[in-house]
């Protein structure tokens, strides 16, 4: 399965935090320590996006090739400086096909997203989780958030593509904020929703806005850096900071710097963790 990693901090190298540590994304691509069974290296593509405040806020490189095979990684991307970075490896699911425009982070106004895992038979239950997450709204008073042929807006035809149109129906500030209160609720309904059409779903989400990060552990590895200064969540760390936190199975994470916030997606309590 994919690796991700997001980052919010001081100004960093964009291309730095693709290297970092002995155990940096570029290495998780070809060997990866905690893959669960979703495969064994990340060698159909990778992309990285980094927010500038500039306009579009959020801007990526992407390329279906391997991560180790590009250049770019050493000779461009080190000059790119970023306060937020969003990053994944992929490893294709098998039947969807490899291409650029599969590779995460997937984009849209301020925000970047990936997807680290698998929607068994994703078109079937992308259309059933777009109507339930309709119904829902729709119950909450709005009309129409979420239509039929929204879902050929998807970039690839990959469940994470379509995953990626359904969350950004749900964050738009359209949705109804009983129903939607925040980003983490938006995950929360989205994950919840989906796993009741495709039990045997891997959902390890990652979306940022340049601000913050959001997460979902949901049968997969996710682990947590989070100081005064930085935060980071990954699927697996980077280094051997003994300050890395695995996220529980089943969670909703939000972090930025001084702060990680996690909340059981099997309705437990919410803990805010001192970091
Ligand atoms: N299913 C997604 C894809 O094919 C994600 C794959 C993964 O996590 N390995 O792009």
């Amino acid at each position: 399965m994919c690796r991700h990693l997001g980052y919010v901090g001081p100004a960093v190298p964009v291309g730095e935090l693709l290297v970092r540590g002995p155990h940096s994304l570029r290495t998780q691509a070809w060997a990866p320590r905690d893959m669960r069974g979703g495969g064994t290296i990340n060698a159909d593509g990778f992309g990285v996006a980094w927010w500038h405040g500039g306009e579009p806020p959020v801007t990526r490189y992407r390329n279906p090739a391997p991560i180790w095979t590009d250049p770019a990684v050493e000779e461009v991307l080190p000059h790119l400086e970023s306060t937020a970075v969003l990053a994944a490896v992929r490893s294709a699911t098998i039947g969807m096909p490899v291409e650029r425009s599969a590779c995460a982070p997937f984009l849209h106004e301020q925000w970047a997203f990936s997807h680290n895992g698998v929607v068994p038979d994703w078109r079937t239950v992308s259309s059933a989780v777009l109507s339930d997450l309709d119904a829902a709204a729709t119950r909450a008073g709005a009309t129409r958030l979420l239509q039929t042929g929204d879902l050929l807006e998807a970039e690839s035809a990959t469940d994470s593509a379509a995953l990626w149109v359904l969350l950004r129906r749900l964050l738009d500030p359209a949705a109804p904020r009983d129903l939607i209160a925040s980003p983490l609720a938006a995950l929360r309904l989205l994950v919840t929703t989906v796993v009741t059409h495709a039990p045997a779903a891997r959902l390890n989400l990652l979306l940022g806005d340049g601000a913050s990060l959001w997460a979902t552990a949901w049968e997969h590895a996710l682990s947590a850096l989070v100081t005064d200064d930085y935060a980071v969540l990954a699927s697996e760390p980077y280094d051997a900071d003994p300050r890395w936190q695995s996220i529980p199975e089943h969670s909703v994470v939000r972090a930025e710097p001084g702060l990680l916030t996690v909340e059981s997606l099997n309705n437990d309590p919410v803990t805010e963790r001192a970091v």
